[in-house]
């Protein structure tokens, strides 16, 4: 490991040498999640036609008198064309809820504020209640046509999904997801499926990765695990690396005798461009690329894989996707005093007590992967001289995926 950089300077080292990811065609119900790279613009006005907005009558205010009866000329369900009640007065259409409004009335009125006297006639219960405009959604009134109402870099969600479908996008251009690799090491890590020995762990962290990237909408093309053996974990390194655009190693990338990933990576000719973060937990992160293919190498203690790859992993590849705004981390202040360092950035796990408040959940080490359940998600506490932050601090919070 080469001396420590700051974290600020690890997060944009990857945002400078991660490549952007291209755009592709994607059908409308396959793009939740993935990143907008097009404007989509409303082909017609909202709503193209004044829409009743309830089951009721359509009227003209102007012909409600003393008595507030009606003559009912026709029937207006939705899906219908544009009708008309026709010019006498005290004329009236059952209309429901969707359906164009006719031209030749100004005010719907629900059935709820109405009496039917018989096939024909209704009475309003009040007539006085009833004025122009009520209960009708104007043309337009929400929007224009050939407005932009979603920008590129937009993440799509169900909100921005029914904007394109009501606009007519069957498909719309998002950014292509990027195979991505899992892949852990250790020679004390066994299957879950296994009983461990007494000197062995099952593995957890590959399906923790896995786990979190399936709910940011990514997904692991690959996964795979290598022996702490240089000469083993070459070729099937050497493989990932060139099927996948992204590598994520857990273990095997501190100081340990054997912690031979990054020795590796040199030999393959992968460019490093950082080994050592001043961060707690997650110090001996590291970044390499290739011309094809960019390695994050996580440090194996639970705790320091996770907050490594929600803060550096994760954030990056939507970067690279072109998300404009990322959307997983918000300001919090905490309860309690805290204890910095005046060298390190630290990832503190934190349990939320409302949106804003979180309590500090310290662990015991970055290996206590059970505390961590006790936690919604990190906050970053940034270096500090005086080595405390007092209760009431705010501090930029990501929530566990
Ligand atoms: P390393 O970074 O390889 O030195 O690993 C640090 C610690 O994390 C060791 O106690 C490992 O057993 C543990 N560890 C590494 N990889 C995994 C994994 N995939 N699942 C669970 N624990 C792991
Ligand atoms: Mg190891």
């Amino acid at each position: 490991m080469n001396s420590l950089i700051t974290t600020h300077e690890a997060a944009r080292l990857i945002r400078e040498h991660l490549p952007a990811l291209s755009a592709i065609q994607c059908p409308l119900n396959k793009c939740a999640g993935r990143i907008l790279r097009e404007t989509v613009t409303s082909d017609r006005p909202f709503p193209p036609f004044n829409r009743s907005m309830m089951d009721g009558y359509a009227i003209r205010a102007e012909d409600i008198d003393s008595t507030g009866t009606f003559q009912i000329t026709i029937q207006v369900p939705a899906g219908n064309p544009e009708q008309s009640i026709g010019p006498e007065a005290k004329n009236c259409a059952e209309i429901m809820t969707g359906a164009v409004v006719p031209a030749d009335t100004n005010c719907v009125v629900p059935y709820e504020a109405t009496k039917r006297i018989d096939e024909q006639h209704m009475q309003l219960l009040n007539p006085k209640a009833h004025t122009t405009s009520d209960c009708i959604h104007p043309y337009a009134s929400d929007r224009p046509a050939h407005e932009s109402l979603l920008q590129s870099g937009t993440q799509i969600g169900s909100r921005e999904i029914a904007v394109a479908a009501t606009c007519g996008y069957s498909e719309l251009s998002v950014s292509k997801i990027p195979s991505i690799a899992v892949v852990s090491t250790g020679d004390e890590l066994v299957e879950v499926s296994q009983q461990p020995e007494p000197h062995q762990i099952r593995r957890s962290n590959d399906i923790m990765i896995e786990t979190a990237l399936v709910r940011a909408h990514l997904y692991t093309q690959q996964s795979a695990h290598l022996p702490d053996d240089k000469d083993a974990c070459e070729q099937p390194l050497s493989k990932l690396i060139a099927d996948n655009q992204i590598v994520l190693l857990s273990g095997g990338v501190s100081m340990g005798k054997k912690d031979y990933i990054p020795e590796v990576l040199n030999q393959l000719g992968l460019k490093k461009h950082f080994h050592g973060i001043a961060q707690k937990p997650g110090k001996p992160m590291g970044f390499w690329t290739n011309d094809n293919c960019a390695v994050f190498t996580l440090p194996g203690n639970p705790l320091s894989t996770l907050t490594c790859l929600h803060h550096y992993v994760i954030p990056s590849l939507f970067q690279a996707m072109g998300q404009a705004v990322a959307t997983t981390q918000r300001s919090v202040t905490i309860d309690k005093d805290i204890r910095a360092r005046d060298d390190f950035t630290l990832f503190l796990p934190v349990a939320l007590n409302s949106k804003s408040v979180a309590t500090p959940q310290p662990t015991q080490n970055s290996g206590d992967l059970v505390r961590i359940l006790n936690s919604d998600g990190y906050i970053v506490v940034p270096p500090c001289a005086e080595k405390t932050y007092t209760s009431g601090s705010s501090f930029t919070y990501h929530c566990w995926l």
